[in-house]
């Protein structure tokens, strides 16, 4: 029997070694570093299942969201995962941002995303009666799961299939003959897969794999807020960056929260705002990086973002401008955040969509940034029929 070694227990690594095991392809073992599931962006993001608007047609994860929000939400009802179908909306303040609602209207159609309809603002007050906007983009098949709640429910299928996971296991060297190493430790495999999420690349490095691309992490931050919504309220979204602007999220336990900011992180951990030095130098002194800030947009959005986590005052602003309601500094209570593995190419260009590369006997998922929940599902099939089968 192949031995499937998958590095990282996230929502990637999981649903692999879940549809590895259903399909009976070989024995699985999830190598996970921490003590536990969801410490990191499985854990740590809105719980939007993604309608697939806001995705460029073209790239395979805008295909795979539109597939991966319909087998999640039916996941989600099968297994009692809390969830609830309330439909995304984008709203349109002036009529610069109603271009861009037409635009997503049309890339959501090229991608057969359900249901979209434009709503007047008597329509979108009736839905939402604290909403800003005079129109808005009306997606019914988005939707908010409990993110933690997903990702045990598909490992603990996945365990109950043959998966075996091994907490605390950190993966440190992979050996040119495929040993890999965890502290003490040494394990063979016949295959790797590599889910590692923010250190995916240096798995990948290891395997001699990805070497132009390193992440850059970018830190999401969100505060409550008492704005009584009933679904989520999204800004039209600045399409040449691979970020949604700060939504409005009501979230599975009824609390209301606003973010993701979009800040360059100091540290691929750095949950706590402590600085991660070395890591700070190695991408610092990195030509991605370093290339990266040649551009302007670039900078745009690091002052526009810095200045949320920085400034109150103009985090509120950009929240108050979701609401008819008057928000003051003292509404926002500091929520959580997330950081995103977001992968940059050596031309200094952050990568928009999934990047899957390969050897002989493994396989590394780079940049399984957003919609990466809600892809989830549809992702592991995809790996495993086009990727895995096709192998033997
Ligand atoms: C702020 C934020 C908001 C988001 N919002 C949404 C959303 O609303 N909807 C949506 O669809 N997507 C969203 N996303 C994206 C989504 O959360 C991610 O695409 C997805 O969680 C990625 O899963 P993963 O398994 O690749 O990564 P992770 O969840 O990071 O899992 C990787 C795992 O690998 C482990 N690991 C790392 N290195 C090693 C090692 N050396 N050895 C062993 N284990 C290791 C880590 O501990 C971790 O558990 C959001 C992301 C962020 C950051």
């Amino acid at each position: 029997m192949k031995k499937y070694i998958i590095i990282g227990g996230g929502i990637i690594g999981s649903s692999i070694a879940r549809e590895i095991r259903k399909r009976d392809l070989g024995d699985v073992v999830v190598l996970e570093k921490e003590p536990d599931l969801g410490y990191h962006a499985s854990g740590r993001n809105s719980g939007v299942i993604h309608s697939g608007i806001n995705q460029t047609p073209g790239l395979l994860k805008a295909k795979i969201c539109v597939k991966g929000n319909r087998m999640l939400r039916d996941y989600c009802r099968e297994n009692g995962i809390p969830m609830s179908e309330c439909g995304t909306l984008v709203i349109g303040r002036d009529d610069e941002e109603i271009r861009i609602l037409d635009k997503l209207m049309y890339m959501g159609k090229e991608l057969e995303v359900p249901g979209l309809k434009i709503i007047d603002k008597t329509e979108l007050r009736e839905r939402e009666p604290f909403s800003n906007g005079l129109v808005a983009l009306l997606s019914p098949t988005g939707a908010i799961v409990d993110s933690k709640a997903l990702l045990k429910t598909i490992a603990k299928e996945a365990e109950s299939l043959g998966v075996k996971y091994q907490f605390g296991a950190e993966v440190r060297e992979i050996s040119d003959n495929g040993a890999i190493k965890t502290g003490e430790e040494t394990i063979n495999a016949d295959f790797i897969v590599n889910c590692a999420g923010l250190h995916a690349d240096k798995i990948a490095h290891m395997m001699g794999v990805g070497l132009d691309y390193l992440i850059i992490p970018f830190k999401g931050n969100y505060v409550k807020v008492p704005v009584p919504i009933n679904s989520m309220l999204y800004q039209p979204p600045d399409l040449r960056f691979p970020f949604l602007g700060v939504h409005l999220t009501k979230k599975i336990d009824g609390s209301v929260v606003a973010g993701p900011t979009a800040t360059l992180s100091f540290g691929r951990e750095n949950y706590d705002g402590k600085i991660e030095w070395k890591e700070l130098a190695d991408y610092f002194g990195s030509m991605n990086f370093i290339r990266m800030a040649l551009y302007k947009e670039f900078w745009e959005n690091v002052v526009k973002n810095a200045k949320f986590s920085i400034s109150k005052k103009a985090f509120l602003e950009e929240i108050q401008s979701l609401t008819s309601l008057n928000l003051k500094k003292e509404d926002l209570e500091p929520a959580f955040c997330g950081i995103r593995a977001q992968m940059v190419h050596k031309n200094g260009k952050m990568l928009k969509d999934v990047l899957i590369d390969e050897t002989e006997n493994s396989l590394h998922i780079l940049n399984a940034v957003s919609p990466g929940l809600t892809c989830s599902l549809a992702f592991a099939e995809y790996i495993v029929n086009d990727r895995l089968v096709p192998r033997g």
